[in-house]
Protein backbone atom coordinates (compact mmCIF):
# COMPACT_ATOMS: atom_id res chain seq x y z
CA UNK A 1 0.00 0.00 0.00
CA UNK A 2 1.44 3.16 -0.82
CA UNK A 3 1.20 6.60 1.17
CA UNK A 4 0.13 8.60 -1.35
CA UNK A 5 -0.68 8.19 -5.05
CA UNK A 6 -0.14 11.42 -7.40
CA UNK A 7 -2.22 11.51 -10.59
CA UNK A 8 -0.46 13.55 -13.06
CA UNK A 9 2.92 14.98 -14.44
CA UNK A 10 2.69 18.18 -14.44
CA UNK A 11 4.58 20.72 -12.59
CA UNK A 12 1.64 20.35 -10.10
CA UNK A 13 2.24 16.22 -9.54
CA UNK A 14 5.78 16.91 -10.12
CA UNK A 15 6.04 19.91 -7.14
CA UNK A 16 4.16 16.87 -4.79
CA UNK A 17 6.20 14.05 -5.48
CA UNK A 18 9.43 16.11 -4.98
CA UNK A 19 8.04 17.05 -1.59
CA UNK A 20 7.07 13.31 -0.50
CA UNK A 21 10.32 12.36 -1.50
CA UNK A 22 11.90 14.80 0.76
CA UNK A 23 9.65 13.94 3.44
CA UNK A 24 9.72 10.24 3.24
CA UNK A 25 6.69 9.16 2.41
CA UNK A 26 6.19 6.24 -0.36
CA UNK A 27 4.63 7.18 -3.38
CA UNK A 28 3.23 6.55 -6.66
CA UNK A 29 3.14 8.50 -9.91
CA UNK A 30 1.15 8.17 -12.27
CA UNK A 31 1.55 9.77 -15.62
CA UNK A 32 3.22 10.35 -19.01
CA UNK A 33 7.21 9.59 -18.54
CA UNK A 34 7.72 12.66 -21.25
CA UNK A 35 5.76 14.55 -18.45
CA UNK A 36 2.95 16.69 -19.40
CA UNK A 37 2.44 18.15 -22.79
CA UNK A 38 1.80 21.67 -21.42
CA UNK A 39 5.33 21.76 -20.38
CA UNK A 40 6.73 20.45 -23.23
CA UNK A 41 5.05 22.93 -25.63
CA UNK A 42 5.70 26.33 -24.00
CA UNK A 43 8.30 28.41 -26.22
CA UNK A 44 9.92 30.52 -23.90
CA UNK A 45 9.16 30.72 -19.81
CA UNK A 46 9.62 34.27 -18.33
CA UNK A 47 7.56 33.99 -15.56
CA UNK A 48 8.89 31.18 -13.11
CA UNK A 49 11.41 32.91 -10.48
CA UNK A 50 15.04 31.69 -11.38
CA UNK A 51 14.55 29.90 -14.64
CA UNK A 52 15.39 32.99 -17.23
CA UNK A 53 14.12 32.30 -20.85
CA UNK A 54 14.26 28.65 -20.89
CA UNK A 55 12.55 26.35 -23.52
CA UNK A 56 9.51 24.05 -22.37
CA UNK A 57 11.84 21.79 -23.92
CA UNK A 58 14.87 22.55 -21.42
CA UNK A 59 12.51 22.68 -18.78
CA UNK A 60 11.04 19.11 -18.93
CA UNK A 61 14.77 17.80 -19.52
CA UNK A 62 15.58 19.47 -16.26
CA UNK A 63 12.86 17.80 -14.60
CA UNK A 64 13.26 14.52 -15.88
CA UNK A 65 16.94 14.46 -14.58
CA UNK A 66 16.16 15.59 -11.42
CA UNK A 67 13.77 12.80 -11.02
CA UNK A 68 16.48 10.75 -11.95
CA UNK A 69 18.70 11.66 -9.22
CA UNK A 70 15.69 11.57 -6.54
CA UNK A 71 15.36 7.86 -7.88
CA UNK A 72 11.49 8.94 -8.42
CA UNK A 73 9.85 7.29 -10.37
CA UNK A 74 7.00 7.39 -12.95
CA UNK A 75 4.40 4.81 -13.56
CA UNK A 76 3.41 5.45 -17.24
CA UNK A 77 0.00 4.93 -17.13
CA UNK A 78 -3.43 6.59 -17.11
CA UNK A 79 -5.24 6.26 -14.35
CA UNK A 80 -9.16 5.41 -14.95
CA UNK A 81 -11.21 5.67 -12.06
CA UNK A 82 -10.36 6.56 -8.55
CA UNK A 83 -12.60 4.07 -5.96
CA UNK A 84 -13.03 4.98 -1.83
CA UNK A 85 -12.53 1.63 -0.42
CA UNK A 86 -13.44 3.09 3.42
CA UNK A 87 -9.76 3.04 4.47
CA UNK A 88 -8.43 4.12 1.55
CA UNK A 89 -8.04 4.15 -1.77
CA UNK A 90 -8.43 1.85 -5.10
CA UNK A 91 -6.74 3.24 -8.20
CA UNK A 92 -7.60 1.77 -11.56
CA UNK A 93 -5.54 1.99 -14.23
CA UNK A 94 -7.16 -0.17 -17.30
CA UNK A 95 -7.55 -3.63 -15.46
CA UNK A 96 -4.64 -2.92 -12.73
CA UNK A 97 -5.52 -1.55 -9.49
CA UNK A 98 -2.91 0.08 -6.93
CA UNK A 99 -3.65 0.93 -3.48
CA UNK A 100 -3.01 4.49 -1.78
CA UNK A 101 -3.30 5.72 1.61
CA UNK A 102 -4.54 9.23 0.12
CA UNK A 103 -4.71 10.57 -3.71
CA UNK A 104 -3.18 13.88 -5.14
CA UNK A 105 -5.15 15.16 -8.30
CA UNK A 106 -2.71 16.73 -10.41
CA UNK A 107 -4.76 16.15 -13.57
CA UNK A 108 -3.97 19.46 -15.13
CA UNK A 109 -7.11 20.45 -17.68
CA UNK A 110 -8.40 18.93 -21.15
CA UNK A 111 -8.73 21.64 -23.35
CA UNK A 112 -11.49 19.50 -25.06
CA UNK A 113 -14.52 19.97 -22.94
CA UNK A 114 -16.84 17.14 -21.94
CA UNK A 115 -19.57 16.80 -24.38
CA UNK A 116 -22.72 16.63 -23.66
CA UNK A 117 -24.26 13.46 -22.56
CA UNK A 118 -20.45 12.07 -21.44
CA UNK A 119 -21.17 11.52 -17.95
CA UNK A 120 -24.02 10.80 -18.08
CA UNK A 121 -23.80 7.62 -19.95
CA UNK A 122 -20.18 6.83 -18.50
CA UNK A 123 -20.16 3.40 -17.88
CA UNK A 124 -23.37 2.82 -19.87
CA UNK A 125 -21.41 3.18 -23.39
CA UNK A 126 -19.14 5.40 -22.93
CA UNK A 127 -15.77 4.55 -21.74
CA UNK A 128 -12.05 6.44 -21.74
CA UNK A 129 -10.23 3.05 -21.57
CA UNK A 130 -10.24 1.01 -25.19
CA UNK A 131 -8.37 -2.14 -22.79
CA UNK A 132 -11.19 -2.23 -20.30
CA UNK A 133 -14.14 -1.88 -22.12
CA UNK A 134 -13.28 -2.52 -25.83
CA UNK A 135 -14.23 -6.50 -25.92
CA UNK A 136 -17.78 -5.41 -25.00
CA UNK A 137 -18.13 -4.08 -28.37
CA UNK A 138 -17.42 -7.02 -30.30
CA UNK A 139 -18.84 -7.14 -33.56
CA UNK A 140 -20.38 -3.62 -32.90
CA UNK A 141 -20.78 -0.12 -34.15
CA UNK A 142 -19.00 1.92 -32.06
CA UNK A 143 -17.94 6.30 -32.42
CA UNK A 144 -14.10 7.05 -31.08
CA UNK A 145 -13.55 10.39 -30.36
CA UNK A 146 -9.76 10.74 -30.46
CA UNK A 147 -7.56 13.91 -29.13
CA UNK A 148 -4.07 12.63 -29.97
CA UNK A 149 -2.29 10.54 -32.99
CA UNK A 150 -0.90 8.77 -29.30
CA UNK A 151 -3.90 6.61 -29.40
CA UNK A 152 -4.32 5.26 -32.76
CA UNK A 153 -2.55 1.78 -31.69
CA UNK A 154 -5.71 1.92 -29.03
CA UNK A 155 -8.00 3.15 -31.69
CA UNK A 156 -7.07 -0.10 -33.89
CA UNK A 157 -7.22 -2.10 -31.51
CA UNK A 158 -11.23 -1.12 -31.04
CA UNK A 159 -11.56 -1.41 -34.90
CA UNK A 160 -10.56 -5.20 -34.54
CA UNK A 161 -12.94 -5.99 -32.09
CA UNK A 162 -16.15 -4.09 -33.27
CA UNK A 163 -17.75 -4.01 -36.79
CA UNK A 164 -17.23 -0.40 -37.63
CA UNK A 165 -15.71 2.30 -36.24
CA UNK A 166 -16.77 6.41 -36.64
CA UNK A 167 -13.71 8.33 -35.69
CA UNK A 168 -13.30 11.52 -34.87
CA UNK A 169 -10.11 12.51 -34.76
CA UNK A 170 -9.70 16.19 -32.82
CA UNK A 171 -6.05 16.33 -34.19
CA UNK A 172 -3.85 17.46 -37.36
CA UNK A 173 -2.02 14.35 -39.30
CA UNK A 174 -4.38 11.10 -39.22
CA UNK A 175 -1.88 8.36 -39.95
CA UNK A 176 -4.15 5.32 -39.19
CA UNK A 177 -6.64 3.98 -42.20
CA UNK A 178 -8.03 0.96 -41.91
CA UNK A 179 -11.23 -0.87 -43.74
CA UNK A 180 -14.03 -0.51 -41.08
CA UNK A 181 -12.53 2.93 -39.68
CA UNK A 182 -14.52 5.87 -41.14
CA UNK A 183 -13.12 9.40 -40.33
CA UNK A 184 -15.97 11.56 -39.55
CA UNK A 185 -14.78 15.75 -40.04
CA UNK A 186 -17.27 16.39 -38.03
CA UNK A 187 -17.25 18.14 -34.24
CA UNK A 188 -19.01 15.86 -31.58
CA UNK A 189 -21.58 17.61 -29.69
CA UNK A 190 -24.23 15.36 -27.85
CA UNK A 191 -24.39 11.62 -26.67
CA UNK A 192 -27.94 10.33 -26.97
CA UNK A 193 -29.61 7.12 -25.72
CA UNK A 194 -32.46 6.19 -22.93
CA UNK A 195 -30.36 3.99 -20.49
CA UNK A 196 -27.59 3.46 -22.97
CA UNK A 197 -25.87 4.86 -25.43
CA UNK A 198 -27.47 4.86 -28.70
CA UNK A 199 -26.16 7.64 -31.09
CA UNK A 200 -23.86 10.65 -31.31
CA UNK A 201 -24.89 14.05 -33.20
CA UNK A 202 -21.78 15.86 -34.63
CA UNK A 203 -21.78 19.08 -36.28
CA UNK A 204 -22.46 17.19 -39.71
CA UNK A 205 -25.59 15.11 -38.46
CA UNK A 206 -25.96 11.92 -36.00
CA UNK A 207 -25.07 8.50 -36.10
CA UNK A 208 -26.17 5.32 -33.97
CA UNK A 209 -23.95 3.80 -32.34
CA UNK A 210 -23.15 1.27 -29.49
CA UNK A 211 -21.24 2.64 -27.88
CA UNK A 212 -18.42 5.71 -27.43
CA UNK A 213 -14.51 5.71 -26.42
CA UNK A 214 -13.53 8.86 -25.47
CA UNK A 215 -9.32 9.07 -25.94
CA UNK A 216 -8.20 11.86 -24.22
CA UNK A 217 -5.01 12.54 -21.66
CA UNK A 218 -6.88 14.24 -18.91
CA UNK A 219 -10.36 12.46 -17.68
CA UNK A 220 -12.71 14.86 -15.80
CA UNK A 221 -11.95 14.16 -12.21
CA UNK A 222 -15.51 13.84 -11.47
CA UNK A 223 -15.65 11.28 -13.73
CA UNK A 224 -12.56 9.55 -11.99
CA UNK A 225 -13.89 9.51 -8.86
CA UNK A 226 -17.73 9.73 -7.39
CA UNK A 227 -18.61 12.10 -5.13
CA UNK A 228 -15.82 15.47 -6.06
CA UNK A 229 -17.29 18.28 -5.76
CA UNK A 230 -16.43 20.54 -8.74
CA UNK A 231 -17.22 23.61 -9.72
CA UNK A 232 -16.98 25.39 -13.69
CA UNK A 233 -15.09 22.23 -14.30
CA UNK A 234 -12.86 22.78 -11.52
CA UNK A 235 -12.43 20.60 -8.34
CA UNK A 236 -12.90 22.19 -5.56
CA UNK A 237 -10.48 23.11 -2.56
CA UNK A 238 -9.65 24.90 0.09
CA UNK A 239 -6.78 26.64 0.87
CA UNK A 240 -5.36 23.24 2.01
CA UNK A 241 -5.98 22.15 -1.24
CA UNK A 242 -7.76 19.67 0.43
CA UNK A 243 -11.40 18.04 -1.55
CA UNK A 244 -14.58 17.54 -0.26
CA UNK A 245 -13.46 13.95 0.21
CA UNK A 246 -11.29 12.75 3.09
CA UNK A 247 -7.89 11.62 2.13
CA UNK A 248 -8.17 13.20 -1.22
CA UNK A 249 -6.21 16.47 -2.40
CA UNK A 250 -5.96 18.43 -6.11
CA UNK A 251 -3.43 20.54 -6.95
CA UNK A 252 -2.56 22.85 -10.54
CA UNK A 253 -4.18 23.45 -13.42
CA UNK A 254 -7.44 20.79 -12.20
CA UNK A 255 -8.26 23.38 -9.23
CA UNK A 256 -8.85 26.59 -11.68
CA UNK A 257 -7.13 29.77 -12.99
CA UNK A 258 -4.69 30.93 -13.27
CA UNK A 259 -3.20 28.50 -15.44
CA UNK A 260 0.30 29.02 -14.55
CA UNK A 261 3.54 26.82 -13.34
CA UNK A 262 3.83 28.86 -10.17
CA UNK A 263 0.69 28.25 -9.11
CA UNK A 264 0.70 24.44 -10.38
CA UNK A 265 4.20 24.01 -8.59
CA UNK A 266 2.70 26.35 -4.96
CA UNK A 267 -0.27 24.21 -4.83
CA UNK A 268 1.46 20.72 -5.68
CA UNK A 269 3.62 21.61 -2.37
CA UNK A 270 0.95 22.49 -0.48
CA UNK A 271 -1.06 19.31 -1.02
CA UNK A 272 1.45 17.32 -0.05
CA UNK A 273 1.90 18.91 3.11
CA UNK A 274 -1.68 18.35 3.41
CA UNK A 275 -1.69 14.36 2.43
CA UNK A 276 0.98 14.11 5.19
CA UNK A 277 -0.74 15.84 7.73
CA UNK A 278 -4.13 13.43 6.98
CA UNK A 279 -1.81 10.55 6.92
CA UNK A 280 -0.38 11.44 10.45
CA UNK A 281 -4.28 11.94 11.86
CA UNK A 282 -4.76 8.43 10.51
CA UNK A 283 -2.64 7.09 12.45
CA UNK A 284 -3.29 8.46 16.20
P1 LIG B 1 -0.46 19.69 -16.60
O1 LIG B 1 0.84 20.33 -16.91
O2 LIG B 1 -1.55 19.78 -17.61
O3 LIG B 1 -0.14 18.17 -16.28
C1 LIG B 1 -1.14 17.24 -16.04
C2 LIG B 1 -0.57 15.86 -16.25
O4 LIG B 1 -1.49 14.88 -15.77
C3 LIG B 1 -0.29 15.49 -17.70
O5 LIG B 1 0.96 14.87 -17.78
C4 LIG B 1 -1.37 14.48 -18.05
O6 LIG B 1 -0.98 13.56 -19.02
C5 LIG B 1 -1.54 13.81 -16.69
N1 LIG B 1 -2.83 13.15 -16.51
C6 LIG B 1 -4.06 13.67 -16.71
N2 LIG B 1 -5.02 12.78 -16.43
C7 LIG B 1 -4.35 11.65 -16.07
C8 LIG B 1 -4.79 10.35 -15.70
N3 LIG B 1 -6.09 10.04 -15.66
N4 LIG B 1 -3.85 9.43 -15.40
C9 LIG B 1 -2.51 9.72 -15.46
N5 LIG B 1 -2.06 10.95 -15.81
C10 LIG B 1 -2.96 11.89 -16.12
N6 LIG B 1 2.40 28.75 -17.68
C11 LIG B 1 3.29 29.64 -17.19
O7 LIG B 1 3.29 29.94 -16.00
N7 LIG B 1 4.23 30.22 -18.03
C12 LIG B 1 4.31 29.94 -19.35
O8 LIG B 1 5.17 30.47 -20.06
C13 LIG B 1 3.37 29.01 -19.89
N8 LIG B 1 3.40 28.68 -21.20
C14 LIG B 1 2.53 27.79 -21.69
C15 LIG B 1 2.56 27.47 -23.05
C16 LIG B 1 1.67 26.57 -23.60
C17 LIG B 1 1.72 26.26 -25.07
C18 LIG B 1 0.69 25.97 -22.75
C19 LIG B 1 -0.32 24.98 -23.31
C20 LIG B 1 0.63 26.28 -21.39
C21 LIG B 1 1.53 27.19 -20.85
N9 LIG B 1 1.51 27.51 -19.49
C22 LIG B 1 2.40 28.42 -18.99
C23 LIG B 1 0.51 26.91 -18.57
C24 LIG B 1 1.13 25.71 -17.83
O9 LIG B 1 1.63 24.82 -18.80
C25 LIG B 1 0.10 25.00 -16.94
O10 LIG B 1 -0.47 25.92 -16.05
C26 LIG B 1 0.78 23.88 -16.14
O11 LIG B 1 1.40 22.93 -16.98
C27 LIG B 1 -0.23 23.20 -15.24
O12 LIG B 1 0.39 22.16 -14.57
P2 LIG B 1 -0.45 20.93 -14.00
O13 LIG B 1 0.56 20.05 -13.33
O14 LIG B 1 -1.59 21.41 -13.19
O15 LIG B 1 -1.10 20.22 -15.27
Amino acid sequence: MYDVAIIGTGPAGISAALTLKALKKNIILFGNIALSEKIRRAEKINNYPGLNAISGEDFAHNISVQLKSLNIEITNKQVTGIYNMDSHYGILCNTEVFEAQTVILASGVEPIKAIDGELEFLGRGVSYCATCDGSLYKGKTIAVICTSSEYENEVQYLSELADKVYLFPLYKDVSISLNNIEIINGIPKQIVGNFRVSGLIHSKGELDVDGIFMLKSAISPSALIQGIEMNDGHVVVNRNCATNLSGVFAAGDCTGRPYQYAKAVGEGNVAAHSAVKYLFSKKG
